[in-house]
């Protein structure tokens, strides 16, 4: 039983309707992807190189856990 570590990110910006949940990073484990997150939404707008497709605003990054049985590559 493998557990797959990401992070991922989103639109959060009210009327957009950018709905997708993209994948950014995979990581080693839970704390990596958190702090991965604290770390890209601290950055500035400027230092923040993830924009949304829709709207153009910052998206916003969360850690995402995957308790898989079946690991698949993008
Ligand atoms: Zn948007």
């Amino acid at each position: 039983m493998n557990s797959c570590y990401k992070v991922r990110a989103c639109c959060s910006t009210y009327g957009c309707d950018y709905v997708a949940h993209k994948d950014v990073i995979r990581t080693i484990n839970h704390e990596s992807s958190f702090s991965f997150c604290m770390y890209a939404n601290s950055l500035t707008d400027q230092e923040f190189a993830m924009k949304c497709p829709e709207c153009g605003k910052r998206m916003f990054l969360y850690p995402v856990t995957q308790l898989a049985e079946v690991l698949y590559y993008e």
